[in-house]
């Protein structure tokens, strides 16, 4: 093989340390390099669309309701306007599965895209805090040397702001995820009402605000390098044919400083090390896709601007594949790629299926436990039933039932009007009469259809309890 294509024997004694743990097991505080450059200015517009649909979406109604609530305490969820109750969890359940698939598909193509661009995490961290820590503290040398300073006036003063307006957007967002658990109404509540009234939200807030704090002024890195288990998941996710950012070692590699007017024989790598001092996990890109990588594309940023200055083309650190590095060979699609997208497709039909069959009402009919029969006049003879109707929508439903199998009577205990409340649960219970010349066995299976201003919209099936005559 020419010399020139032979993949180059890179240095593995990387994989024996973690970048934010020195030798003595301390964490090794991550200070980057303020990036700049064409994709930080495209992630920053992003983040700004991103933050915006984030902190705007819980204000957003659809007939009087939010659009999204994921109230877990009332097990009632909105999305896009659809309510979804516990009733619903075979929908849920499917919604999971696809969105599954999808994040493995969407990996095995373009890496930890997700990551750099949308994370939450990683649009607060590097788009939020970090640039407020730019502004408060410098870039790297003044935050290394401003954190190595004894605790003067200086650094009281910027240690303070920065760590008061950390407080301020940790309890902003707290609020906004509040909102996205009990409606804006109920957050304005539990902010103009005497505080007595909402000890429980208030405190669940502040404890919120504390761990939004913690993660964003300490944790930080170590939500990806650790705690993410989307970040530990790459190592089977990704595949030589994944577009990830990394660096192109068949040209860099041969590493050795610029040196101006020199014929340059080595390879384009200029050893600057500017792409591991902007890498918010600390780490060196040039030693191959590693799980600390979040695909903040800082490095391409940094490594396009030197590559510029040394009059060498930018892209030597890009989103590419190993494949295109070593081999290069174009984007392939693989048979894994083809075998998740069926799955995939699959698993959308069944989950579009469901959406479309899901009922507005869900009315569940059981025969009363521990009761038989009863005898009524002119031949006739009754069973006790339970009802529960659940009305999903925002709208009031006024319901009747019917027997659909042969003629019999409902006769409701208590009031017989099935007007159910809109998203409210109705229980009764009713006597269901029928004609013994209709019974010819001791279980008979029946039908009631559920109507709704003459339309039916649902059959239960249930069992009526008789003697055989
Ligand atoms: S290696 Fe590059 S893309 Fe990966 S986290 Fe570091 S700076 Fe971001
Ligand atoms: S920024 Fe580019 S040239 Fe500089 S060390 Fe990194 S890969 Fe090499």
């Amino acid at each position: 093989m020419d010399k020139k294509n032979e993949k180059p024997k890179l240095d593995q004694q990387f994989r024996d340390t973690v970048s934010t743990i020195d030798t003595d097991g301390k964490r090794v505080w991550i200070n980057p390099l303020k990036p700049k450059g064409k994709l930080y200015n495209y992630r920053t517009w992003f983040s700004i669309f991103c933050l915006i649909l984030l902190f705007g979406l819980p204000f957003v109604k659809h007939n009087g309701y939010p659009i999204l609530l994921f109230n877990i305490l009332e097990r009632k969820f909105i999305v896009f306007g659809i309510v979804f109750w516990p009733q619903d969890f075979p929908i849920f359940g499917l919604a999971m599965l696809v969105f599954m698939v999808f994040i493995v598909l969407f990996t095995a193509i373009f890496g930890r895209l997700f990551c750099g661009w949308a994370c939450p995490q990683t649009i607060f961290m590097e788009m939020v805090f970090r640039k407020i820590e730019y502004w408060i503290e410098g870039d790297m040398a003044y935050q290394k040397a401003l954190n190595k300073m004894p605790w003067n006036a200086e650094k009281i003063r910027k240690k303070g702001l920065k760590f008061f307006i950390f407080f301020l957007i940790s309890f902003l967002i707290s609020n906004t995820f509040l909102a996205y658990i009990i409606g804006v109404d109920e957050l304005y509540k539990i902010i103009t009402e005497p505080l007595k009234d909402h000890i429980g939200e208030f405190t669940s807030l502040i404890v919120f605000t504390g761990v939004f704090f913690f993660v964003f002024s300490y944790l930080r890195e170590q939500i990806c390098i650790v705690v993410c288990p989307y970040g530990r998941m790459q190592g089977v996710l990704l595949d030589r044919n994944s577009i990830v950012v990394a660096y192109d070692y068949m040209r860099g590699e041969g590493r050795a400083k610029f040196k101006k007017n020199e014929v340059r024989s080595a390879g384009d790598c200029v050893d600057c090390n500017q792409c591991v001092r902007v890498c918010p996990t600390g780490i060196d890109i040039r030693n191959g896709t590693q799980l600390e990588c979040i695909n903040c594309t800082a490095c391409i940023d940094a490594c396009d601007h030197m590559m510029e200055n040394v009059g060498l083309p930018t892209g030597l650190i890009r989103y590419t594949s190993e494949n295109q590095i070593e081999k290069k060979l174009p984007f392939k699609v693989t048979s894994r790629i083809i075998g998740y997208s069926a799955l995939l497709v699959v698993l959308l039909i069944g989950l579009i299926a469901a959406l479309f069959l899901r009922s507005d009402v869900e009315t569940t009919v059981l025969r009363t436990a521990g009761t038989l029969f009863q005898e009524q006049p002119n031949n006739h003879i009754s069973n006790l039933y339970n009802f529960k109707i659940l009305n999903k929508t925002f709208k009031e439903k006024n319901l009747t039932f019917k027997l659909e199998t042969f003629d019999g009577t409902f006769k409701f205990i208590g009031d017989s009007n099935l007007t159910v409340k809109s998203q409210d649960l109705r229980e009764g219970e009713f006597f269901l009469i029928v004609d013994k010349k209709n019974l010819k066995k001791r279980n008979t299976k029946i039908k009631i259809g559920v109507y709704e201003e003459g339309k039916k919209i649902e059959t239960i099936n249930t069992k009526f309890l008789g003697k055989t005559f």
